[in-house]
């Protein structure tokens, strides 16, 4: 097996709680807690889980676009938080991230062909003169057409603007990318287009990528592994087929039972979780999914279930597996 482009070892994301006046802390948001993965080369790996489970925090920090509270970020066995500024600014380049509100991640004064190539001449990654080149050649793999150059983002449709946030991304030819929900802001008949714009270009450059997603039918669909959090943690993670067709944790089982069917005379067997996601500000002790599980035992509540490989490449943490 090839080895990992990017090794994520216990990383831990704490937001301070600071209160009074003295703006004293008195608790910590625990947005990541003790995550650990690796990304192979070439490989997309999705994360998926509700709302607040802690994906983008994951995602950013990574990047480092935050800094981390504890752990390890290893791109080619170096780690990223160890770099000073000069060296992850030269780095730069090859990490990038796709962001889930096209609009709001472009400028609205500057042009696309400024746009893209921004980085290019921020990075000295080519000529001053052969940088409308390489935009409209990016521009136009993505699916726009070099008079879109001229133009500017308010010009455009939500999923023509995503077709631009990536542009911007691989004109650097990137080794890693996360993209952070990068369709969930289209309307869904433009979704399909950008997946699969996004899935051919990763053939053609070849580069490794964390999908961020709440959509378990799109991370099925692109997805070579896929890890579930809740409340911070990793709950589960497998390879595509071992995930989608043995799921082991109840939570990814509750996840995958909303995942529609599209045959209507299929029908699946919701599993309705109770209650609300708690507060990762004051996670429920032992296993932090015992509030809404339906198969909790008293040992869940006191005891932290060990998150262990159960056959090769699935991970799960529950008492029951
Ligand atoms: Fe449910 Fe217990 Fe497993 Fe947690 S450890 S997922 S509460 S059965």
């Amino acid at each position: 097996m090839e080895e990992a482009v990017l090794k994520i070892r216990h990383l831990k994301k704490y937001f301070p709680i600071r209160t009074g006046f003295f703006r004293k802390t008195t608790g910590y948001v625990k947005s990541v807690d003790d995550v650990s993965f690796d990304i192979g080369q070439n490989e997309i790996m999705g994360l998926v889980g509700e709302s607040g489970c802690g994906k983008t925090t994951t995602g950013r920090t990574i990047l480092r676009l935050m800094e981390k509270t504890e752990g390890e970020v290893l791109y080619n066995n170096k780690d990223i938080f160890s770099l000073g500024k000069n060296e992850l600014r030269k780095l730069r380049p090859e990490i990038q991230m796709i962001f889930q509100d096209p609009y709001s991640s472009l400028n609205p004064r500057m042009t696309v062909g400024e746009i893209v190539g921004e980085a290019l001449l921020d990075h000295n990654l080519c000529k001053k003169e052969e940088v409308n080149k390489r935009v409209e050649e990016m521009i136009t793999a993505c699916g726009l057409s070099s008079y879109h150059m001229r133009r500017f983002p308010h010009e455009f449709s939500g999923g023509q603007r995503q077709r631009i946030g990536i542009a911007r991304s691989l004109i650097l030819n990137p080794k890693f990318i996360v993209a952070d929900e990068p369709v969930s802001a289209l309307d869904v008949s433009v979704q399909a287009q950008v997946i699969n714009l996004l899935v051919e270009l990763q053939k053609k450059k070849g580069f490794a990528c964390l999908f961020i997603s709440h959509d378990l039918s799109v991370v099925q669909h692109i997805c070579q592994k896929i890890g579930v959090m809740y409340l911070g943690s990793m709950v589960e993670m497998a390879g595509n087929e071992g995930l989608f067709k043995n799921p082991l944790h109840p939570y990814t089982k509750a996840l995958l039972s909303a995942v529609p069917i599209p045959d209507p005379t299929l029908k699946r067997n919701r599993i309705i979780l109770k209650g609300d996601i708690p507060s990762p500000a004051n996670p429920p002790s032992g296993c932090k999914f015992h509030t809404r599980c339906n198969y909790a035992t008293e040992r869940c509540s006191k005891e932290v279930p060990e998150y262990r490989e159960i056959t090769k490449g699935h991970f799960v943490a529950c008492h029951l597996c």
